[in-house]
């Protein structure tokens, strides 16, 4: 009779998933490197001062800001997954912020100009914001309208002698919004609209410089986590652009932002799963140096349950991260997996990183152990880009309820 093989598990190996090339394992490598090499020994000061303008020139050098971006508009010409892995890789710069802030220009602000924009368009905005030289922020939140998108009062008259558009109204929450360039801005066009009657037409977006007159950048916002991201409060005072600066079809901007809110989600649901695996291998390390009654605190079942009950939801996070990126490299407009994902991965994210906070004990109230800014600044993903019960609604309604 023949003796079956001996298969003992392998926990060691760090295995790829399937939708990974060596390709992007080598981009992966190359990432990390820059990260923990050139960002992460300023992560602290950055904490005070946010992260420099530099970081935008020296990644565009790079080519990290273009990674899925067409080569003509100088981008790399890779897939979807080429960003996911930056979103991935950019945790080992311990900075939550500026991992949010880069985000903000490759899967926020440059895909709806090279979506819906016009070749002029791409030329003045994409092209150099790949290249890091032009920095972009996204005009969605005012100070009475978040969630509520439709509620938003900016203004955009046109003016019909001129042609122009003559924006009104304020913006808040804005990241990147002190530095920035340009705004890809959400406006109301259609004022005659019924303001009771609830519709999803009538929005426009305006492609607006951030040097001309009437842009006010009131306020730097204080915030309690990501703090290396600049965060604005924006006024908009009788702003004058051309009609070229119209992003996409008139009235139906509303429509363009939740088409750009899907890769926004997801990349928010990748970066959610990162961050979570990040403070839960520095809290594994910890666990296995720290003693107590005489051995590791790791060695204790009720430590060792946390780890595996974060082990566990961080992993089924990721599956639904990378399951729904396939969908979405392969062309589906998956709303649902999307928004099921940015839920999951932003709430098991705040949890992983409670429990770290919990398994450092003292230590992890501590500033100097880093784990409480990962608690911090992972908690804003159960807010931004969609609250959870924003993404609890869509989810419900997509059942036709
Ligand atoms: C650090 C930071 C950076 C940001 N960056 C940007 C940016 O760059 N650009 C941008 O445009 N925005 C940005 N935002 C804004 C962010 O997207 C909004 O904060 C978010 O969409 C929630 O909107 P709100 O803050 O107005 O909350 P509100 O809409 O006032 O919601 C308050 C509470 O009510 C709940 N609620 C609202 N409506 C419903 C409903 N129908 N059913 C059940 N509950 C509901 C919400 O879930 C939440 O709990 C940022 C926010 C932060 C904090």
């Amino acid at each position: 009779m023949a003796t079956a093989d001996v298969l003992k598990p392998d926990f060691a190996t760090r295995r790829k998933h399937f939708i990974f090339t060596d390709d992007h394992e080598q981009l992966r490598d190359s990432i990390r490197r820059f990260a923990i090499k050139e960002l992460q020994p300023h992560a602290e000061e950055w904490e005070e001062t946010t992260f420099p303008d530099w970081v935008f020139e020296r990644m565009g050098e790079l080519g990290f800001l273009g990674l899925d971006k067409p080569v003509e508009y100088g981008g790399q010409g890779g897939d979807y997954y080429t960003t996911l892995v930056l979103a991935e890789e950019l945790v080992h710069a311990h900075s939550g912020g500026l991992g949010m802030g880069i985000a903000v220009q490759t899967d926020m602000t440059i895909p709806p100009i090279l979506k819906f924009g016009t070749e002029e368009q791409k030329q003045e905005w994409a092209v150099p914001a790949i290249a890091g030289r032009k920095i972009l922020c996204l005009g969605i939140t005012e100070p009475d309208a978040g969630s509520d998108v439709a509620g938003i009062k900016t203004r955009a008259v046109r003016d019909e002698s001129s042609g122009e558009y003559v924006i009104n109204g304020s913006k808040t929450f804005i990241t990147n919004g002190h530095r920035a360039h340009g705004i890809v801005l959400v406006t109301k066009t259609d004022i005659d609209l019924d303001p009771h009657t609830p519709t999803h037409d009538g929005f426009t977006l305006l492609l607006v410089p951030m040097d001309s007159p009437g842009v006010i950048r009131e306020k730097r916002l204080q915030k309690l986590g990501m703090h290396a991201s600049d965060t604005a409060l924006l006024a908009f005072q009788d702003v004058r652009v051309p009609e070229s600066a119209v992003l996409g079809q008139v009235g139906k901007g509303f429509y363009h932002i939740m088409w750009e809110l899907q890769g926004e989600r997801l990349i928010g649901a990748a970066g959610s799963v990162a961050g979570a695996q990040h403070v839960f291998d520095r809290t594994l390390e910890y666990a296995k140096e720290r003693t107590a009654f005489g051995r590791p605190i790791g060695r204790f079942q009720a430590i060792r349950h946390k780890f595996a009950e974060m082990a566990t939801k961080i992993e089924t996070a990721r599956q639904m991260v990378y399951t729904t990126a396939w969908r979405f490299q392969n062309g589906e407009y998956p709303v649902r997996e999307i928004t099921m994902a940015k839920l999951y991965s932003a709430r098991i994210a705040v949890e992983v990183a409670d429990e770290c906070i919990q398994i450092h004990g003292g230590n992890g109230y501590m500033k100097e152990y880093g784990i409480e800014r990962s608690w911090r600044d992972l908690r804003l993903n159960r807010i931004g880009a969609g609250s959870d019960e924003i993404m609890l609604e869509v989810i419900g309604r997509s059942y036709g309820l």
